[in-house]
């Protein structure tokens, strides 16, 4: 087999991407791992949840999401044709109610009547928090206490929709905390709860189930360049916080072997530790929250300080088939700094009338770069995985000085 053929059958049945991902959890949790693993098996190979899913996607999130052609950037950079994915224009604003729905659905299928999330920026709270009033469920968001001070329209919308957000004040404050908390909970509570996880992360199988509800995203952008350009595109680009939005887009398109890709993380202030959230940056390998991969760790292999303007990009693990990508060389990684987040994030606004989630200018940045060094007849698509709404007050702190 070659290497397109075998990543995309990974993981093994223990969860593994060659060395990365697998189980690290506490004995309670294996049960429900292993419940929760079968089940989806065979939901997904069961029509009647397909069908509910898709009509779901489709009637309450707004699929299938357009694939559109960036004319006026396109031109403005004077290189490869520039296309979006329009993730932003789903239901609570970023790819996130992909995995939420695909998730509570499993739930339900279970027999679960509570559900529990983390959240760092509030999006996936957000998702999370909307499926549960949509399935009727009891819902808790775990949130760091800063998390919530620097996001508090999130937490407004969560409280409307009735969910009820649980403020951590352990640690940092901020959403590995979170991530500590929920899964305390989730061993507490396991019989009648289940934990939808927000990205491609945590112990197996949830890397595998998270990006299997976000394929969606590539097999659409797949189908519609087809369509559009008669031909694969040349570069595929999106920001990488745990992975969720990147593996959805690239998974697809792992087998054809013309199609680059290029996953972009964090760069914050700049490659220093406890300045960056960019994992293949300096990063070490180890074991956080129940898989094993890339992350930010001192000497001692204590967690590191993470920094990035992008709340959602701001975590110091990657997702563990990123990891796997990345060492067998099929994806590229590279990372962008705040500013050119922020330069990125201004230009799309100003040339396109979109204004971007920050975490997906970390993406655009690098379109910036790459366009205008490729050819006119070459085609980038990008995953525009969130609007901006959520970051307007930061994004005038920095561009707007004054307001
Ligand atoms: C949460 C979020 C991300 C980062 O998460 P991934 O799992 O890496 O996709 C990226 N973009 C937006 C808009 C988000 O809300």
């Amino acid at each position: 087999m070659s290497t397109a053929t075998t990543t995309q059958t990974l993981p093994d049945a223990s969860g593994h991407f060659g060395t990365f991902g697998g189980r690290f959890v506490p004995e309670t949790l294996v049960a429900a791992l292993d419940t929760l693993t079968e089940e989806y098996h065979r939901a997904k190979a069961d029509p009647v949840f397909q069908e509910e899913l898709d009509r779901l996607l489709s009637e309450f999130c707004g699929r299938e999401t357009p694939l559109y052609f960036a004319e006026r950037w396109t031109e403005m950079l004077g290189g490869a044709r520039i296309y979006l994915k329009r993730e932003d224009l789903l239901h609570t604003g970023a790819h996130k109610i992909n995995n939420a729905l695909g998730q509570i659905i499993l739930a339900k299928r279970l027999g679960k009547k509570r559900i529990i999330a983390e959240t760092g920026a509030g999006q996936h709270g957000v998702a999370t928090a909307t499926v549960a009033a949509r399935f009727g469920m009891e819902c808790v968001v775990y949130m760091g206490a800063i998390d919530m001070e620097r996001q508090r329209l999130n937490v407004i919308r969560m409280r409307l929709l009735g969910a009820e957000v649980r403020g951590v004040e352990a640690g940092q404050k901020t959403l590995k905390e979170a991530v500590n908390e929920a899964l305390r909970d989730w061993v507490t509570n396991v019989r009648t709860t289940h934990y939808i996880l927000g990205s491609a992360l945590g112990p197996h199988p949830y890397p595998m189930m998270v990006r299997d509800f976000h394929r969606i995203i590539g097999v659409e952008a797949r189908k519609q360049i087809l369509e559009r350009e008669k031909r694969l595109p040349d570069l595929l680009v999106a920001c990488v916080g745990g992975g969720s939005n990147a593996i959805g887009l690239f998974h697809p398109f792992l087998g054809d072997e013309s199609v680059k890709m290029m996953g972009v993380e964090a760069g914050g202030h700049g490659i220093k530790l406890g300045e960056h959230a960019a994992r293949f940056q300096g990063g070490k390998l180890g074991v956080l929250q129940g898989t094993k991969t890339w992350l930010l760790a001192d000497d001692d292999g204590q967690i590191e300080l993470t920094h990035s303007v992008s709340a959602g990009l701001d975590y110091a693990a990657v997702g563990p088939e990123h990891a796997w990508l990345q060492s067998e060389g099929r994806v590229d990684y590279t990372y962008a700094t705040d500013d050119e987040a922020l330069d990125a994030f201004s230009e799309l606004s100003r040339t396109e009338g979109i204004i971007p989630a920050l975490e997906t200018s970390h993406a655009l940045a690098y379109v910036k770069k790459a366009a205008p060094k490729m050819d006119r007849d070459q085609i980038i698509v990008v995953n525009l995985s969130g609007r901006g709404d959520k970051d307007v007050d930061q994004a005038a702190r920095f561009l707007l000085p004054g307001l």
